[in-house]
């Protein structure tokens, strides 16, 4: 896609530190880092949101997940890692092609999570989880 900037680095048209590349996947270091380390792992082809995606092409990118988490732990030594996908502006998806941040964290650190746990009243979580079963059959 031809004004997308992840798509540029992939062709090599924007410079990137590229730290994994294969025949479906690329990872590079992000350069706005929520942690030293944080990497972002993204499709070689361009799909807008996850949902997007054939299940096929999403299975081997997220094939290289649990390599590319161990090696940004040995490499910075963090005690921890989220992963983290956006879609959608509404979800702070900023780039418009699917990438999964992988976030190195470590006690204290600078970056929080604010979780506003909800809850469930009556039959609604049942009836929601029906209406996902019925939309994946
Ligand atoms: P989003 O908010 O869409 O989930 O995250 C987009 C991420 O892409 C941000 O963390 C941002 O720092 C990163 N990013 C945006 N433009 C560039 C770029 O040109 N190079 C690199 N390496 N990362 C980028
Ligand atoms: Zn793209």
């Amino acid at each position: 896609m031809d004004d997308c900037i992840f798509c540029k680095i992939i062709a090599g048209d924007i410079p990137s530190e590229c730290v994994l590349s294969t025949e479906a996947a690329f990872a590079f270091m992000d350069i706005g880092p929520l942690a030293a380390g944080h990497c972002l792992l993204i499709p070689r082809s361009h799909y807008e949101t996850v949902d997007q995606m054939p299940a096929e092409e999403a299975a081997a990118v997220l094939g290289e997940l649990p390599a590319l988490v161990k090696a940004v732990q040995t490499a910075t030594g963090c005690k921890g890692v989220n992963v983290l996908q956006n879609n959608g502006r509404v979800a702070n998806q900023l780039v418009p092609h699917v990438h999964f941040h992988i976030i190195p964290r470590n006690p204290n650190d600078a970056w929080s999570f604010n979780w506003p746990a909800g809850e469930y009243t009556g039959d609604h979580m049942a009836e929601l989880g029906d209406a996902i079963r019925k939309a994946l059959s």
